[in-house]
């Protein structure tokens, strides 16, 4: 990573003043760390990193470094293992936010004139409030659907001819399938997709793009640090901006805390320049992507991550080799005749792990050499033997919110 630069140091230096002096959490955390004894990248990188364990076991608001009276809202994560972490924000943090998410809209040449369908849920967590607050300080129509209930969503968006769709991946992909079975297209003035919440292939990126005619956009965030909203790509597609006035990032080895060396993958590191009600200070994301050395062509200042290329959570280790998602949807994407969908199992067998890949194949391929073709492909890609079933198109989940794409027997 290259070394921080003065004004950095010095937003870094008072980031951390303001955790250590204000925040519960950190004046325990950050008791031996003085703020004039950073001076460079290195001096930074020996805070130790929070995580969202640290943050559960001072549930629900030991993070917040503000007096009651200046909370305004709080969100949560979706907590689908232990605790929720609660996360509570101030006036400035809540409009930190809608500027952020503006700024996403408008890298994706959205304007005031768009229609924006907002079709992730409204509630707790931090998906449907953070695209409306963005598109209302963009001053774009907001079309608040929330999830579900498809008929309705393609009523509105024919009625009210919706230009932008902002959903999660798989729902987009549910959509579009819904559209082209009722032959719908013609009546769709959809122009944009904003995508978030998961990590989505090529595959499944083109399927969308193709069947809804729409250019497609990576947005990312997490609740901990704001929320959706803070990295988003641009027409020019060559990485997700983010946003270094607010936010500083860092990408280190996933199983060290270390850094490594510009350009290569380690999990996304956060600290937070300007939040009051729920400053981080090296939050770590679990979120896999690398920094993109270069300058974007759209000439943009914004410095880029790569797109998420999965979850160090998502690690599935299989016959002793640790396997990424990303790395699934690589070898599928050599294989043609096979659909963007798949599943895994993991099971063991006689004292060995055997592991089923599951994959649709499209209607004019055939099923036996689409098997034999994922078999050997992904022994020259991963280096491991595995079985392959292959089903017609259609038959694997879809959900309105996260696929689950990995199912371990392994452990039951
Ligand atoms: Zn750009």
């Amino acid at each position: 990573m290259k070394e921080l630069d003065k004004s950095t140091l010095e937003q870094l230096k008072n980031s951390i003043k303001y955790a250590k002096e204000n925040s519960p959490y950190y004046k325990e955390k950050l008791a031996d760390i003085e703020p004039q004894d950073i001076n460079c990248l290195k001096d930074f990188q020996m805070i130790l990193s929070t995580d969202k364990y640290d943050l559960r076991l001072v549930y629900p608001l030991g993070i917040q470094a503000v007096p009651d009276e200046e909370v305004i809202r709080i969100h949560s994560s979706s907590g689908t293992t232990g605790k929720p972490i609660i996360i509570p924000y101030t006036k400035q943090d809540v409009d930190d936010w809608a500027v952020m998410f503006a700024r996403c809209y408008e890298m994706a040449g959205i304007n005031k004139l768009d229609r924006i369908h907002i079709t992730p849920g409204y509630g707790l967590w931090t998906a449907g409030i953070g695209f409306q607050a963005g598109c209302e300080k963009l001053g774009a129509m907001a079309i608040p659907m929330g999830p579900g209930n498809t008929e309705k969503q393609l009523q509105m968006m024919v009625d009210l001819k919706s230009t932008v769709l902002c959903s999660t991946s798989s729902y987009a992909l549910l959509l579009a399938e819904e559209i082209a079975k009722r032959d719908m297209k013609e009546q769709i003035h959809l122009r944009k997709g904003i995508i978030g919440s998961e990590r989505w292939g090529d595959l499944m990126r083109n399927r969308i793009a193709a069947e809804l005619g729409i250019e497609l956009h990576d947005i990312y965030g997490l609740t901990e640090i704001y929320g959706p909203g803070i990295a988003i790509d641009c027409d020019k597609h060559e990485g997700m901006h983010y946003w270094n006035d607010f936010l500083f990032f860092e990408v280190v080895d996933p199983e060290t805390g270390k850094a490594i060396p510009e350009g290569e993958i380690g999990e996304l590191v956060i600290t937070t320049l300007r939040k009051q009600a729920a400053p981080l200070i090296r939050y770590r994301t679990h979120d896999l992507t690398r920094f993109i050395p270069h300058k974007c062509s759209c000439g943009s200042e914004y410095p880029m991550i790569d797109r998420i290329l999965g979850r160090t959570d998502d690690m599935i280790k299989v016959k002793g080799v640790n396997i990424y998602p990303g790395q699934i949807e690589d070898t599928l994407k050599k294989v043609s005749g096979v659909s963007s969908e798949y599943q895994i199992v993991i099971e063991h067998y006689d004292g060995k792990d055997r592991m089923t890949l599951r994959v649709e194949r499209t209607p004019d391929a055939d099923a036996s050499a689409v098997t034999l073709k994922v078999i050997d492909t992904f022994k020259k890609i991963i280096g491991i033997k595995i079985e392959c079933e292959c089903v017609d198109i259609g038959v694997l989940p879809r959900s309105e919110k996260k696929t689950k794409r990995v199912i371990d027997k392994r452990y039951d």
